[in-house]
């Protein structure tokens, strides 16, 4: 009889208590203010300077460019630039190096797939990755 009062009693005490589980993926959830998740690229602000491909340490990131078509402005543009997330760590290496916030971090994670191809992400699928940008909008 004790036993069972026991028992009661557990049950009741664990039935009051706060929830710990999320109702993830019906709900988002927060992550801390430094989560390092899939990178954000923006076009406009990638002047080609490499920095951030020499720098990776997985060598995953593979971009390519060309002289601005308008003879009077100097520099480059970006012609493509593509993340393989198959090796990607999230270090956050090519975001610290990169001179002109072309590259920044997201607080987005979610890359499960069926196929390994779709974890190369190309220039678009970055530039749209655009939600949750870490430090807030750019
Ligand atoms: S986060 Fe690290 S591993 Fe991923 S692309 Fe940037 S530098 Fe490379
Ligand atoms: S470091 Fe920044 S500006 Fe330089 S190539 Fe990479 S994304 Fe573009």
């Amino acid at each position: 009889m004790m036993g069972l009062i026991k028992g009661m009693g557990v049950t009741l005490k664990t039935m009051t208590r706060k929830k710990v589980t999320h109702r993830y993926p019906d709900e988002p959830i927060p992550m801390p203010d430094r989560f390092r998740g899939i990178q954000h690229f923006d076009p406009e602000k990638c002047v080609v300077c490499n920095q951030c491909a020499r720098v990776c340490p997985t060598d995953c990131i593979t971009l390519t460019g060309r002289k601005h078509p308008d003879p009077g402005k100097r520099g480059k543009i970006i012609d493509t630039f593509d993340i393989n997330f198959e090796i990607c760590i999230l270090c956050d290496l090519c975001t610290e190096v990169c001179p002109t916030e072309a590259i920044v971090m997201t607080q987005n994670f979610e890359l499960a797939t069926y196929s390994r191809d779709d974890l190369y992400k190309n220039m678009e699928w970055l530039h749209e990755n655009n939600t949750n940008i870490r430090g807030g909008p750019q």
